[in-house]
């Protein structure tokens, strides 16, 4: 079921959309075609795709970023979804998608079969990932399944003397993954039961903040994420730029919008 504003679920090319994009009015760069160069099971829902092509000079938006990838359909058009740069390696031109085989929808279809040499291609450049401000002490993270690939690759950026209290919801204890930094981190592994996410919003209720400056990111589920940002915006009274929430997928949505940070709340 797609909601009015996400039916651009079949994407048919800068081209028809303008040419410019759509934001701002700002020049889209063209797409980068790619061919799997590798599949590898992280863990049983956890599928790593390496690919290699047109990534000359890409951007890849930093620890956590997010790019549109495209597969192109039988009948023409292409569908679009977002995901996130789990790595990109700019001297190989390897960039490493990690796929969570979750959803029920046609990418993580493909990802379930995907093989070396499959094509499909990614957006002109990644959108910026998330880098804790200057000062920060501590920062909280609430993550489900979907949103590990974004936490393991911010984790990996984040310098000693820096704390991180990390929360992930998974569906199967299996999945569980060991996650590298230099930071000082703490990890609850928790499993779903009940709707998606309910779990991290009761880890939040749990939660005190730590003392001294930090910030909270959020990526899950959109109603979960919702309420964990109520909780630490409200009880937890953390200041609303020390938030850095998102959607990243709704119940019964396809294709949910990657600019849903929940901020039409306040
Ligand atoms: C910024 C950002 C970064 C992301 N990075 C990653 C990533 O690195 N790896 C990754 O696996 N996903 C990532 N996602 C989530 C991914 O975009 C969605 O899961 C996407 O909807 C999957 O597309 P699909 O074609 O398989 O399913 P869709 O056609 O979009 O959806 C089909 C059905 O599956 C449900 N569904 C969608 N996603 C999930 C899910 N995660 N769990 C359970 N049910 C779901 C929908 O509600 C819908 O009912 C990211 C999303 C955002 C916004």
């Amino acid at each position: 079921m797609s909601t009015p504003g996400e039916r651009g679920a079949v994407d048919r090319g800068p081209e028809r959309r303008g040419g410019r994009g759509g934001r701002g009015g700002r020049q889209r760069p063209p797409r980068r075609a790619v061919e799997v160069a590798s599949v590898t099971k992280v863990t049983p829902h956890l599928t790593r795709i390496v690919a290699t092509g047109e990534l000359d000079a890409w951007n890849d938006g930093g620890p956590g970023a997010h790019l549109k990838v495209f597969l192109p359909q039988a009948g023409g058009g292409s569908v679009m979804r977002t995901y996130t740069v789990r790595e990109f390696d700019r001297t190989e031109g390897r960039l490493t998608i990690d796929f969570g085989l979750h959803a029920d929808g046609p990418m993580t279809r493909w990802a379930r079969t995907a093989a070396a040499g499959d094509r499909f291609s990614v957006a002109g450049e990644a959108r910026p990932g998330y880098t804790p401000g200057a000062g920060v002490r501590w920062c909280l993270f609430f993550a489900d399944h979907c949103a590990l690939p974004a936490v393991s690759s911010v984790l990996e950026s984040l310098p000693s003397g820096m704390e991180a209290i990390v929360f992930v919801e998974l569906t199967d204890a299996a999945d569980v993954t060991e996650f590298r930094s230099a930071a000082e981190v703490s990890v609850a592994w928790l499993i779903e039961s009940g709707r998606p996410g309910d779990e991290l919003v009761a880890a939040a209720g749990n939660t005190a903040l730590p003392d001294g400056p930090g910030e909270v990111w959020i990526g899950c589920e959109a109603g979960a994420m919702r309420g964990i940002r109520r909780h630490v915006l409200g009880e937890l009274g953390l200041p609303r730029e020390a938030l850095h929430s998102r959607a990243y997928w709704k119940e019964n949505v396809e294709n949910h919008s990657d600019h849903d940070t929940g901020s039409d709340e306040e």
